[in-house]
């Protein structure tokens, strides 16, 4: 069985605030955001991390990225985005399952804390 938070999300098996969806990608608003903007852009597929990102399933990063590009300019996200992705608990992944945050709408410092 897969107890996965995020596969459960993008399977509609737990609710969320979809945001976007095609046959490779889901984003939906985080749950505690921290910007005025907030989605997590996710792999339906499972992937652990950005560090099990291989030659099999990179097309589907690209997939998320375009995605990302598109939803920008659909909200107008003109001043600017952020694109983040945690990997592994020291990095702050509380989550196992790839995702890319898109923050947007306050600024933001560098480098990140
Ligand atoms: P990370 O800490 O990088 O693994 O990011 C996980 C993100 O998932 C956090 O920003 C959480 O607020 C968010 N999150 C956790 N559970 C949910 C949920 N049920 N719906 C939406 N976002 C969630
Ligand atoms: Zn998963």
């Amino acid at each position: 069985m897969n107890d996965c938070l995020f596969c459960k999300i993008a399977a509609g098996e737990i609710p969320s605030t979809k945001v976007y969806e095609d046959e490779y990608v889901y984003a939906f608003n985080d749950i505690d955001p921290k910007a005025p903007t907030h989605i997590l852009f996710i792999p339906k597929q499972h992937i652990q991390s950005a560090a099990h990102i291989d030659g099999d399933n990179s097309f589907i990063v690209s997939k998320i990225f375009e995605a990302i590009s598109k939803v920008a300019k659909d909200l107008g996200l003109d001043d600017g985005f952020r694109v983040v992705s945690n990997v592994g608990e020291s990095a702050g992944q509380t989550v196992p399952h790839l995702h890319f945050h898109v923050l947007s709408g306050r600024d933001m410092t560098w480098p990140p804390g």
